[in-house]
C-alpha cells in the first residue's frame, strides 16, 4: 500500500519545530510494509492544507496528517478535509464527556471552543486520544467531483499524541493493507564501549546476519546497534532480527536492553530486584543523575535522594568530604569522587553511592584538568571503584554523558 504524508503547521515551515513526526511515520508505516511514497509540509491555511490533501488524495488514495486538530483558529484540518469528502461536521456529545471528564478529574473545565473537537465528520470514525484532548480521525470514502474513493487519517500535531494513535489506533488499521513484506528494525542499545571498540568486536558479525543490515548509532547514552530487515516476508524478518538480535546479544559488550530500553530503568529495575538502594552525590552534573533516575516511575522504591554538592563548602559541610583532600587534589579529582561517594554512603545511608565531579567548561579547564574532564566513583557493599572520563563536547553534552555514564558504571557494578 502507498500513502503520502502532509504534515501541517506554519512553524514546521519556519524552522522552529522541525518535523519529526514525518521522519517518525516514516519508519513506523514501512514497518508495517505502507511505502510513504511523499511527503509535504504546508502552513496553516485552509488553501495550503485543502491543495495538499486533494492532491495526495488523487496522486496516490491515501493521505495520512498531522497537526491543526487542536481548539485554536489555526487548526483547520478537520474542517477542510470533511469538506473534500463532502461531509458535514457532526456534533457527538460522547467525545464532548469524554472531554469535559477529561478536564473534571484535573479539576478544570472546557473552554467553549474546545466544544468543536467534539465535531467529527459524518461517516468518519474517531481514533480515540486517551494522550490528549483532539482525536484522531479515519475518513474514506468518495470524493465528490472525481468519483475515485480515498483514505484520509487525521492525526494530531504533539508527537507524544501522534505517536501513541499511531500505535495503537492506525497501524493495526493499516497492517492488513500492507504488501506482506516489510522494513523492520530492532535495536540492541549499549553503554560505555566506544563505537570503534565495538566495531571491532562484532564487526563480524555482518555477513553472518546479512541480508539484514547493521548500523552503528552513536548517542550520549552509548551506541545502538540497529539491525534492518529490508523488504522481507514480515514472519522471516521478525525470525531473522529475532535470530541476529541474540546473536549480538552474545557478542556485544556493554549491551543493557532492546528497543527503548531506557539506562536509568534499567538500572533501577536491577536495584529493585536486588532490593538495594542508592544515594548520588553530585558536582557538575548538578542533580542530572538524581533527575534521570527518579524520572522513572518506581523510583522511590531504590532512590532514596541526592546532595547536589557543587561548592567545596557544600563538599566539605553536607558531605563531609575532608577539606584536606580537597586542598591537596583539587574538586575534580579522583580523591574527591571517591571522598564524595564514601561520605554519602556513611552520611546519607544507601548500598551503593554515586559521586560526581568535573570540568563542564568552557571555562575552568586547564592543561591539566580540561574541559570534559569527569571523574565518577562508585562505592558499595564491596568496596569503591573511580572511573576517570575524558567527554567531548559542549557543557550540556559533557553533563549529559557523565550523567549516563555514572548510571552505566554504577549498572556495571551491580551484582548480576
Ligand atoms: P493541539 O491540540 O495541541 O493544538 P494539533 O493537532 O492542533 O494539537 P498543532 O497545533 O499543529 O497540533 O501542533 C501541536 C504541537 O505539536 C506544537 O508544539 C508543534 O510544534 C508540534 N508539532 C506539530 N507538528 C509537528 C511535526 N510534524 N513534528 C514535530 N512536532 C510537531
Ligand atoms: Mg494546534
Amino acid at each position: 500500500m502507498n500513502l503520502e504524508l502532509v504534515t501541517i503547521g506554519t512553524e514546521l515551515l519556519l524552522g522552529f519545530t522541525v518535523d519529526s513526526n514525518g521522519a517518525e511515520l516514516g519508519r513506523a508505516l514501512a514497518a508495517v510494509g505502507v511505502r510513504v511514497v511523499r511527503r509535504t509540509t504546508v502552513g496553516d491555511g485552509v488553501d495550503e492544507v485543502r491543495d495538499a490533501v486533494a492532491a495526495a488524495l488523487g496522486r496516490t488514495g491515501a493521505v495520512l496528517t498531522t497537526g491543526g486538530l487542536g481548539p485554536t483558529r489555526d487548526d483547520l484540518t478537520k474542517e477542510v478535509v470533511s469538506g473534500l469528502f463532502g461531509q458535514p461536521l457532526e456534533f457527538r456529545e460522547d467525545l464532548w464527556e469524554a472531554l469535559v471528564e477529561r478536564y473534571r478529574r484535573v479539576g478544570r473545565v472546557p473552554a467553549e471552543n474546545n466544544r468543536c473537537q467534539a465535531e467529527v465528520p459524518r461517516g468518519a470514525t474517531v481514533l480515540v486520544n486517551r494522550w490528549g484532548s483532539a482525536p484522531g480521525l479515519w475518513i474514506e470514502g468518495r470524493i465528490p467531483g472525481s468519483g475515485a474513493s480515498g483514505l484520509a487519517i487525521l492525526l494530531p500535531g504533539v508527537p507524544r499524541e501522534m505517536r501513541k494513535l499511531l500505535e495503537h489506533e492506525v497501524l493495526p488499521r493499516l497492517a492488513p493493507r500492507g504488501a506482506g513484506r516489510v522494513v523492520r528494525s530492532r535495536t540492541l542499545r549499549t553503554t560505555g564501549i566506544p563505537e570503534s571498540s565495538l566495531a571491532e568486536r562484532i564487526g563480524h558479525v555482518e555477513p553472518t546476519i546479512a541480508p539484514l543490515t547493521l548500523a552503528y548509532l552513536p548517542g550520549t547514552t552509548g551506541v545502538d546497534l540497529r539491525v534492518t530487515a529490508w523488504d522481507l516476508d514480515e514472519a522471516e524478518a521478525d525470525r531473522r532480527l529475532a535470530a541476529a538480535m541474540e546473536l549480538l546479544e552474545e557478542r556485544a559488550p556493554g549491551a543493557f536492553g532492546r528497543d527503548d530500553a531506557d539506562l536509568a530503568a534499567v538500572l533501577l529495575a536491577r536495584l529493585r530486584a536486588l532490593g538495594q538502594t542508592v544515594v548520588t552525590a553530585e558536582s557538575c552534573t548538578g542533580g542530572m543523575v538524581g533527575a534521570r533516575i527518579t524520572s522513572v516511575p518506581g523510583s522511590s522504591a531504590a532512590f532514596l535522594g541526592g546532595v547536589v554538592a557543587y561548592h567545596n563548602r557544600i563538599k566539605q559541610s553536607a558531605l563531609g568530604v575532608p577539606v584536606s583532600v580537597l586542598e591537596a587534589h583539587g574538586a575534580v579529582s579522583e580523591a574527591v569522587a571517591t571522598a564524595m561517594a564514601e561520605a554519602a554512603r556513611t552520611r546519607l545511608g544507601a548500598d551503593w553511592t554515586i559521586g560526581l565531579t568535573g570540568v563542564a567548561g568552557p571555562d575552568g579547564g586547564t592543561a591539566e584538568k580540561p574541559v570534559g574532564l569527569v571523574w565518577v566513583a562508585i562505592a558499595g557493599p564491596d568496596g569503591t571503584t573511580a572511573r576517570e572520563l575524558r567527554l567531548f563536547g559542549d557543557r550540556e553534552e559533557v553533563r549529559v554523558r557523565a550523567t549516563e555514564a555514572a548510571l552505566a558504571l554504577l549498572l556495571a557494578r551491580l551484582p548480576q
